[in-house]
């Protein structure tokens, strides 16, 4: 069992507001997939940090290679480890990207805290979904929604019977969809209500492999490569700590914290919100998100079961729901039905809009939050007794 006492959380607190700030936090956040890998590497080689890739075969929209690099910022035998995670979701990598190159560049809280800076590392794999990053596509080159496909696939899988209900009306023969689509698509919306939509949409499904939020039928390629890196990098921990980095839920530039924990229950409840402040929970709808099935949180478990964990994601609102689930439609059906690449790359870049304003605005909010937040989490993780 262990415990954070609130007196050392509040030095703690105390000394993550006293940290050195980015000068200019906004040209952290990059326009392209290669962009934003070459100035994470950079920051990365500037510390003299190892750059560890595993590359995916097939290239990225403009020919580059594409990969998940992984930097361990600490000592390699730190037995507390903070994991940040970026562009599990295609396009929502340049968010998570931006904050862990800013990170990289802050450098280690050295001197800031009594406890050895060598106990604690921060993990930053970057670009866990590269195609889809690349290519802006919420999923992989599989079609596979990520954050749907830690599921274990030896059981039978999850049956999602809202989504089937929709999926026609979702993915219709022409777009944009004729009005008795819509009309029947808000007519079921009218019945459920806006979560109930939501759940039937986001809740993952498994049945419909050129579907939406589509989990698969086996782990895919980013999904092994995670595990990978988590048996590499995590099995030596006793504190784990993650935060998994998304964006498009929720007001625009906010960074919902979602207690995001497979181990359910009122002690890592607490630990998380001692180390985060207020918490949302998919499980008691105070989030904007809803509950799914498989997300990355339940890999990190399986891989690192000797590790007490405490995880969040770090969810950056953008634009209205419905302006974000129209462009993922969208984007979806010139995927499905092959459309000529023309209406395929405005979708695209729609999409990529939709899940990353270009404002200075909220690029300053995003970086304000992610470096408080995982401030807060190595705080959490010196102060908490193994
Ligand atoms: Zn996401």
């Amino acid at each position: 069992m262990t415990s954070n006492t609130p007196s050392s959380l509040s030095r703690c607190a105390h000394l993550v507001r006293a940290w050195p700030d980015i000068a200019d936090p906004v040209s952290l956040f990059c326009g392209s997939y290669a962009q934003a890998r070459q100035r994470f590497r950079s920051a990365a080689q500037r510390r003299g940090l190892e750059v560890e890739s595993s590359v995916l075969d097939g290239a990225g929209v403009d020919g580059e290679e594409l990969a998940v690099d992984v930097v361990c910022d600490g000592a390699a035998d730190a037995t507390r480890l903070l994991i940040v995670i970026s562009g599990v979701h295609g396009p929502e990598g340049y968010c998570g990207s931006a904050i862990q190159t800013g990170l990289l560049e802050l450098g280690p809280p050295e001197g800031l805290v009594d406890r050895p800076v060598r106990e604690t590392a921060v993990l930053h794999i970057h670009a866990l979904n590269p195609w889809g990053f690349s290519h802006s596509r919420r999923v992989t080159q599989e079609n596979v929604d990520l954050n749907r496909n830690c599921v274990d696939f030896t059981a039978p899988l999850p049956v999602n019977a809202a989504y089937a209900e929709i999926h026609d009306l979702l993915l219709p023969a022409t777009w944009p969809p004729a009005p008795a689509v819509e009309e029947a698509l808000a007519a079921y919306a009218e019945r459920v209500g806006p979560k109930g939509m939501q759940r039937a949409l986001a809740l993952g499904q498994y049945a419909y492999p050129n579907g939406m939020f589509y989990g698969g039928q086996a782990p895919a390629w980013s999904h092994r490569t995670l595990r990978a890196i988590l048996h590499r990098h995590g099995r030596r921990c006793r504190q784990i700590a993650s935060i998994d980095i998304h964006t498009g839920l929720g007001p625009y530039g906010d960074g919902e914290r979602i207690f995001a924990s497979p181990e359910q229950g009122a002690p890592v409840f607490e630990r998380a919100c001692q180390w985060w402040g207020t918490l949302t929970s998919v499980h008691t709808g105070s989030s904007s998100s809803v509950p799914m099935t498989g997300p990355v949180q339940f890999a990190q478990f399986d891989e690192c079961p000797q590790a007490e964990q405490t995880n969040i994601c770090l969810e950056f609102g953008t634009w209205p729901m419905e302006q974000v689930q129209q462009a993922l439609r969208a984007e979806h059906w010139t995927w499905r039905h092959g459309a000529d690449a023309t209406r395929t790359a405005a979708a695209r870049a729609a999409l990529k809009a939709a899940f990353y304003p270009d404002a200075a605005d909220w690029k300053a909010a995003v970086w304000r939050q992610g470096r408080e937040a995982c401030m807060q989490a190595l705080a959490g993780l010196q102060c908490v007794s193994l």
